[in-house]
């Protein structure tokens, strides 16, 4: 039988009739394959946990009650709402009511230090699947499955960087055997997505959205079948259906595909979701919750190209854009290594670059929370440059967008980016920059936030992504 890691996410647990919902998908399956499931805490919990880890550090004690009052809220009403009977519930009861309290103290003790570290933050953030492990077990157990809650610490070995730790396959090689051990058994493991610890049992978190790269990296450590992922739309779309309500699904992606999308803001993948799973070559499906039966969206290594080129068009917010500009940058070497050399000693990610072929500038996008650093370190890197006028400035644009065109062999379609720039240029959206030489996947373009609906309308219309009637 087919060994699969079936993957919910919060909203797709959000409340105990949503629990018995995916209880009822994980015991369809279970009659052909042998699930192993992941889930995400219920939605609204990290955030909330996260809330009250910021509240603790500033002090703020009422709020931090009331963020743990709401937690417990949330938690007990589904204990309740699944109607699991007596001695299910009490048992239950008390397990969420341990972490409960176990998370209390630890926020006693950040209001008392006032400071939060990375790992106490990870640590109240990892709260959220502990919790709903125990809950998504029982609704299970409810529907006649045996279940094992396991906490992904004791599965998963990861780097120590807290907030974006990352895995280590090769010292996670007893999830394996352990997950094996219960399968072997008929018994379907729940493990917690989003965390895991360092070889010292460290806790840690994989970022935020972590659980889908959860699913393929337990995927890959027990050489699963395949990895579907399951959420609240009908798979991976032509465009983020929040702002282009016509998207359509994708039938198929390859992997470099769909990291591209989600690289560049498609939500509904973790950007790094396809790196375990392509290095065994394991397919993903991206599926919905409230429509089991849609095909979704297959990930695999299969190029499947799109007529026109184009697949789908992504789009991330709240960026800035740095351009340090000088006429006496021309032919002087060294100064991009220097430019990228300053923003990476201070951990800065670079989203996309660009420089004029005059090389009178470059120009780099970075998160809106990192632009005022950004510009600060590189002022103090290139002052004697400033002072002589070598550079004339480094100047910081705020209030902007990354919209990525995205498509295997994109730049190799011959009018594909043509076609993007005359679909902006009819719909008067000003596009501040373009990425050079970036992959043959997609074309980037910077605009201005507030222009990103309408920018990628045009585009999606352009390419006809939502059928061929428009
Ligand atoms: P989950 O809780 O299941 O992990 P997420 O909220 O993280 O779900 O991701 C799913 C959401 O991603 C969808 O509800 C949709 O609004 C958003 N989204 C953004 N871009 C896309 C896209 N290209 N295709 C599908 N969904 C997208
Ligand atoms: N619960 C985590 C978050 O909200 C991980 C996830 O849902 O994928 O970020
Ligand atoms: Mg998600």
């Amino acid at each position: 039988m087919n060994l699969i890691v079936m993957k919910f996410g919060g909203t797709s647990i959000g409340s105990a009739e949503r629990m018995r919902n995916v209880a009822k998908i994980v015991a369809d399956a279970h009659k052909n394959v042998k699930p192993v499931v992941v889930v995400s805490a219920m939605s609204t919990v990290t955030d909330l946990l996260l809330s009250a880890a910021n509240n603790a550090s500033n002090g703020r004690k009422s709020k931090t009650l009331r963020d743990l009052e709401r937690l417990e809220t949330i938690h007990l009403n589904t204990i309740s709402d699944l109607n699991l009977g007596d001695e299910t519930s009490v048992r239950l009861h008390e397990s969420i009511s341990g972490l409960l309290s176990e998370l209390g103290n630890l926020l006693d003790s950040i209001l008392v230090m006032g400071e939060l570290t990375g790992r106490a933050r990870d640590k109240i953030l990892s709260f959220g699947e502990r919790m709903s492990i125990q809950l998504v077990a029982s609704a299970l157990e409810a529907d006649g499955i045996q279940a094992k809650p396991i906490e992904a610490t004791k599965l998963i070995v990861t780097t120590d960087t807290f907030g974006d730790a990352r895995p280590i396959l090769e010292e996670s090689l007893t999830a394996k055997t352990k997950i094996n051990k219960l399968t072997s058994k008929n018994i379907v493991p729940v493990v917690t997505g989003f965390i895991g610890a360092t070889h010292d049992g460290i806790t840690t978190t994989l970022g935020r959205g972590g659980s889908d790269y959860s699913a393929t990296i337990l995927g890959n450590c027990i050489d699963a079948d395949e990895v579907w992922i399951y959420t609240d739309v009908d798979g991976a779309m032509t465009a983020d259906p929040r702002i282009i309500p016509e998207a359509k699904t994708i039938p198929e992606l390859s992997y470099a595909e769909a990291a591209e999308l989600s690289y560049f803001g498609a939500k509904v993948l973790h950007p790094l979701t396809m790196v375990p799973a392509s290095l065994k070559d394991i397919p993903i499906r991206v599926k919905n919750t409230f429509n089991p039966d849609a095909p979704g969206t297959k990930i695999s290594n299969r190029k499947n190209r799109a007529k026109n080129g184009c697949k789908a068009i992504s789009s991330m917010n709240r960026l800035s854009l740095i351009t340090v500009q000088g006429q006496g940058m021309t032919g002087v070497p060294g100064i991009a290594a220097k430019v990228f050399g300053t923003i990476a000693a201070q951990q800065i990610n670079v989203l996309f670059i660009s420089q004029a072929s005059s090389e009178y500038n470059i120009s780099l996008v970075v998160r809106h929370d990192d632009g005022e650093k950004a510009v600060r370190v590189l002022r103090e890197a290139f002052e004697a440059e400033l002072a002589r006028r070598n550079i004339e400035s480094v100047k910081l644009e705020e209030n902007l967008a990354i919209i990525a065109v995205v498509g295997d062999n994109m730049q190799g379609h011959p009018g594909a980016a043509g076609k993007t720039f005359s679909a902006l240029g009819n719909a008067g959206v000003n596009v501040v920059a373009i990425a050079q030489g970036s992959s043959e996947l997609n074309i980037s373009l910077v605009v201005n936030q507030t222009d990103v609906p309408v920018a990628v309308q045009s585009i999606h219309n352009e390419f006809k992504l939502a059928g061929r009637e428009r």
